[in-house]
């Protein structure tokens, strides 16, 4: 199957065209036989490629309407494909008059079994999240790549700093032994983009890895070498816009490829515009016709040529790479049918996939909307599987540093779980404490590592997929200067050659860092041992004197769960709990090992979690 793909993208170039008209683009440059929705549409750019007539002579692959759009450059042609159409590789011809003008080689490959039945990310796993270009340089021959717009250059903290797909492949046994499950790094597609081009979220090219980070097969192997281990592969995608740099930005289709402003007109990033019943129609429109960014082009999804742009490179990636899942970035700033299109769509060729889309909003409320099977009051059917949990993630953020009280402190967490009757399936949501555009969560605890301990434990045994940020578990920090996003996703010590010391290995990391890196890691081992926690119920007491007590069972097991928010020790009478405590009369401690044979009391030193295990 490589083999296959390494011959088509030799022998594009070698296609005859003549002086008047050429084939640039072909995408998606390949497609497979067998799925579900027979219509493929393909983008053609090539210079005044629209004054061709184009034909295809392949059984049950059918030219259905070519489609011309304002642009001379651009051909838009929409084929089926029959029921039993046979992988192999079709001619597609344009002419010129009566005269053969070129010939575009397109592959129908066949899917690989079982590929409509992958399973995806949900509870059971455990997510490690990784920035590619921040990570591990394990190829240093691919750091400058002559022509691209930004260069290496690692003393700049906004810059190029290396890292790349190979860096990712030497340290997936490193990401197994700490016990995660499923991989999402953020985005690897090409950014030719002068400034600010390291963290991904400008794409220039929509079928291409960054030749810094590799090569798309590469990102084929680094796909296979997880799968090995058992770990699942997360793509990051952005739909909302793309890179100034794009190669389409030169030239558009049509002059509602983008969302046009006389000047440049930034989006208000207010996302609650799009669930409040108030909203005017002025900040509704900036909002999702704003741009993100002067360098990041807002798409226009409500553009069918672009809306199918998108759905089939996503569909593209996933058949390619044998994605597991994909975090969806911005999730509400797009044309929100599009997204529930492409939701539909993508659970249509597979119906067990899972996406977390970003939703990146304050209140419960607000999150559940997007979540797929929600009955929003406006009649919008999402068809988002799953979302972030910002509302935790903020309340988990202000909840160990504050004093208790009837709304702060360690009750902000029951507040929220409290709302979980917003969300249509609240056991698919992503939990986490950071992530690659806040500062750290030890930053925010003024590098109080076991507040660091309580969020991890919290995250690891509430409702929900866990997500870890990269570097949480060697207690990396944003740094002195929290200026900055470049500080946010500092390189990991020991992905670069010459690095003062390596932290991948036990050798390489400090005592606190080495204490960390098993307080994390025998947590997630022991969840991921523990179905318990991956499916079963959850049941919380109000919290009282700084003190959490939240339950997750089953038929088999009941897991307890202590929160201690104060600073000293407190010591429990638990007969509170003997609605769940009744059937049991001892437990193990998981995190400090202790045999508990008395579950009357519980001791529990401050600012800390215990886990219980009744027996
Ligand atoms: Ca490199």
């Amino acid at each position: 199957m490589h083999r296959i793909t390494l011959f088509i993208f030799i022998i594009i170039p070698a296609c005859i065209f003549s002086q008047v008209v050429s084939v640039d683009k072909v995408e998606p440059p390949f497609w497979w036989t067998g799925f579900k929705n027979a219509d493929l549409q393909l983008l053609i750019y090539g210079k005044n490629i629209a004054s061709t007539s184009v034909s295809v002579d392949y059984p049950g692959f059918l030219l259905k309407k070519v489609h011309k759009v304002s642009n001379p450059n651009y051909l838009f042609l929409d084929f089926t494909l029959s029921n039993g159409t046979r992988p192999g590789i079709a001619t597609i011809q344009f002419k010129l008059k009566d005269k053969i003008a070129g010939k575009y080689l397109y592959e129908l490959k066949a899917r690989k079994k079982g590929s409509a039945q992958r399973k995806s990310f949900n509870s059971h796993d455990v997510m490690y999240l990784l920035m590619p270009d921040r990570f591990a340089n394990g190829d240093t021959s691919n750091d400058v790549i002559p022509g691209m717009a930004e260069q290496v250059n690692r003393a700049n903290k906004d810059g190029r700093h290396g890292g790349d797909l190979q860096g990712i492949m030497h340290h997936l046994d490193y990401i197994r032994d700490l016990g995660a499950t499923a991989l999402w790094i953020n985005p690897l597609l090409e950014n030719d983009q002068p400034i600010y081009s390291y963290h991904g979220y400008s794409t220039t090219n929509y079928y291409r890895v960054d030749p810094r980070f590799g090569t798309n097969e590469d990102y084929l192997k680094l796909s296979d070498a997880l799968h090995q281990r058992g770990i699942k592969l997360i793509m990051d995608m952005i739909f909302n816009h793309c890179g100034s740099g794009h190669w389409w930005m030169q030239d558009l289709p049509t002059a509602d490829w983008v969302n046009q402003w006389p000047a440049f007109t930034r989006t208000n990033y207010r996302a609650g515009t799009f669930t409040d019943p108030y909203v005017s129609q002025s900040d509704s429109n900036l909002f999702v016709r704003g741009w993100f960014d002067q360098t990041m082009p807002d798409l226009n999804q409500a553009n069918p040529y672009v809306k199918n742009y998108l759905i089939q490179n996503s569909i593209w990636w996933i058949e390619y790479a044998g994605l597991d899942g994909i975090r969806q970035d911005t999730y509400p700033y797009p044309f929100k049918e599009m997204m529930a299109e492409w939701g539909t769509r993508l659970l249509e060729e597979y119906p067990g996939f899972n996406v977390v889309g970003e939703c990146w909003l304050n209140y419960p409320a607000s999150v559940a909307y997007w979540q797929k099977g929600s009955k929003n009051k406006d009649g919008y059917e999402s068809q988002l599987p799953s979302v972030f949990d910002f509302p935790l993630y903020d309340a988990l953020n202000k909840a160990f540093g504050e004093k208790d009280g009837w709304n702060t402190g360690i009750t902000r967490l029951y507040e929220i779980l409290a709302q979980d009757f917003s969300y249509p399936d609240p056991n698919n949501i992503v939990v986490f404490a950071d992530n690659h555009d806040v500062n750290r969560y030890l930053d925010t605890q003024n590098d109080d590592v076991r507040k660091l301990k309580m969020a991890m434990a919290y995250i690891l045994t509430t409702r929900g997929i866990p997500e870890i940020y990269y570097g949480t578990e060697i207690l990396m920090t944003t740094g002195a200067d929290k200026s900055g996003d470049g500080n946010k996703r500092r390189d990991f010590p020991g992905g670069w050659p010459g690095d003062a010391r390596n932290a991948f290995t036990e050798q390489g990391r400090t005592t606190a860092e080495a204490d960390m890196y098993s307080y994390l890691k025998k947590l997630i081992h022991w969840r991921n041992a523990n179905e318990v926690i991956h499916t079963g119920k959850f049941r919380h007491f109000i919290p009282a004197d700084g003190i959490y007590v939240f339950f997750r069972f089953n038929t088999k097991t009941t897991i307890m769960v202590v929160m201690n928010n104060n600073e000293e020790t407190k010591t429990i009478e638990t007969s509170r709990y003997n609605e769940f405590l009744k059937k049991y009369k001892s437990g193990t401690a998981i995190i400090s090992g202790n045999s508990l044979d008395d579950l009357s009391k519980i001791s529990i030193p401050g600012k800390s979690v215990e886990i219980i295990e009744l027996k």
